[in-house]
């Protein structure tokens, strides 16, 4: 995603408005489909250009529970300054790439990667694999007895009196 920026680049408070919509490098691993659809806008600040905006994308994320894939639709929005120059050691800020052009495939990256859930569950109700045999209990019933327990605990039961 190379923003040209040529139009608004040294006329402050200049602003544009951009769109893209690209399949980017790297985040299939992450279980996106297709492309990331971004639209925002970048304006001329005193030091560098803000460049604000928001996006979507679709993924494919394993159930946390069965482990059946979940198709999803992600948005997130992002904003970020990027300076002119290069001395400029700051963190979080990124750098105009050459003269007239922004990339923003890592800032949009990255803020795909932050909205990702650790966790996705097919349905709240997901009754999740027998950790046994490994039947899926949401289409299959099993005959394994899950309900061992550790023989420690059992002497601490007997102790209290547990049913
Ligand atoms: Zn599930
Ligand atoms: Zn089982």
């Amino acid at each position: 995603m190379l923003l040209g920026i040529s139009q608004i680049l040294g006329h402050k408070g200049e602003r544009m408005s951009f769109e893209f919509d690209e399949v980017l490098d790297g985040l299939k691993e992450n279980g996106i489909n297709g492309s990331v659809k971004v639209s925002g806008s970048a304006v001329m600040a005193e030091n560098g250009i803000v460049v604000k905006g928001k996006g979507s994308f679709n993924a494919t994320l394993p159930c946390d529970r069965c482990l059946t894939p979940v198709e999803k639709n992600f948005a997130f929005d992002f904003e970020e300054v990027f300076l002119e120059k290069s001395g400029d050691e700051k963190e979080n800020v990124f750098i105009i790439n050459g003269r007239d052009n922004i990339d923003l495939d890592s800032l949009v990256k990255e803020s795909v990667v932050s909205v990702i859930p650790m966790k996705v569950v097919c349905s709240d109700n997901c009754k999740g694999l027998c950790p046994t045999c490994g039947k899926n209990l949401n289409f299959e019933t099993c005959e394994c007895d899950n309900s061992y327990i550790n023989p420690k605990f059992e002497s601490l039961r007997s102790l209290f009196n547990v049913k």
